[in-house]
């Protein structure tokens, strides 16, 4: 496993990838990496025949308030981690690489990225899809691998690799989950052992919600409704909503298309985020 700093030495590289004709699976994360970035490693192991990783805390999808500094690093832990997974290129450069001076150029993504999380992290949005193009283009794969616990990102990016023409298939992993259904995320760590304790409402909402789904109700009142009475030890609920999973506008009453039960909320001072789908074959 070679680890990569510069862009252009990542382009010699991934040059001489593709003049052998090799396809080249993408994962990009802000390592501290746990199983669910390992899922997205495995999905693109076995559709490509080069992984790369990249390791980036993007500092333009963090707004001046929120945990960049704080945020969990632990790079020599994730090069082991992608070497045993049979990672071949970790991407890791540093933030001047990836902005040099005079760097003003960005990608606004329209309607999706205003709603559930962009409603409350204004230009999180914009600094992902700003990042993701720009990698993209270092990395040139075939295929990048998303993982769905981030829900509203994948859409985000799925319609940015359309409305841009973006050589590249765009592929949405389920979500990794611990053994007691806390989704995982780097995040995680955050959190005292009462707060871990707590933050299962989240999962346990949606769950119930998902129940209750699979046994018939089409009502999103109501699917809303299930999750919520599981969400009252949060210490904030910021959204629970119901969304149509195209378009991310709140879901019709009676459901008729597949929908996804978005969440967020504090436990503490850590966010976490999570949602499930409710799928329905498409009309
Ligand atoms: P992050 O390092 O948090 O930016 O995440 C990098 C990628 O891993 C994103 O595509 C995430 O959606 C994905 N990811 C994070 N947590 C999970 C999880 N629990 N299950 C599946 N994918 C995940």
């Amino acid at each position: 496993m070679q680890t990569i700093r510069s862009v252009s030495e990542l382009r010699r590289v991934v040059a001489d990838v593709r003049k052998s004709h090799k396809r080249i699976g993408f994962v990009p994360t802000m390592g501290c990496l746990h199983d669910g970035h390992l899922a997205l490693v495995e999905a693109s192991l076995a559709n490509c025949d080069v992984t790369i990783v990249s390791i980036f805390v993007n500092p333009t999808q963090f707004a001046p308030n929120e945990d960049f500094g704080a945020y969990p690093r632990d790079f020599v832990r994730d090069e082991k981690l992608c070497r045993a997974a049979g990672v071949a290129i970790v991407f890791a450069p540093e933030a001047k690489e990836v902005y040099p001076a005079q760097f003003e150029t960005i990608i606004e993504p329209g309607e999706l990225a205003n709603t559930l999380c962009g409603a409350f992290r204004p230009g999180h949005f914009r600094g992902v899809a700003t990042v993701v193009c720009k990698l993209f283009n270092m990395v040139q794969p075939d295929a990048a691998y998303f993982g769905q616990k981030d829900f509203q990102q994948c859409a985000v990016v799925r319609r940015m690799a359309i409305d841009l023409n973006l050589p590249i298939e765009i592929a949405i992993v389920p979500t990794v989950r611990e053994v007691d259904g806390l989704a995982m995320s780097s995040r995680n760590r955050y959190l005292s052992l009462e707060e871990r304790r707590r933050s299962l409402a989240i999962s346990r909402g949606l769950f119930a919600a998902t129940e209750e789904f699979r046994s018939g109700e089409r009502d999103p009142k109501r699917l809303i409704g299930i999750a919520k009475k599981h969400l009252e030890t949060v210490d904030r609920l910021q959204y629970l909503e119901l969304v149509d999973t195209t378009t991310l506008k709140p879901a019709e009453s009676p459901l008729e298309r597949s929908a996804a039960l978005c969440v967020a909320a504090y436990v503490g001072s850590t966010r976490l985020i999570d949602n499930v789908i409710l799928s329905l074959p498409a009309s």
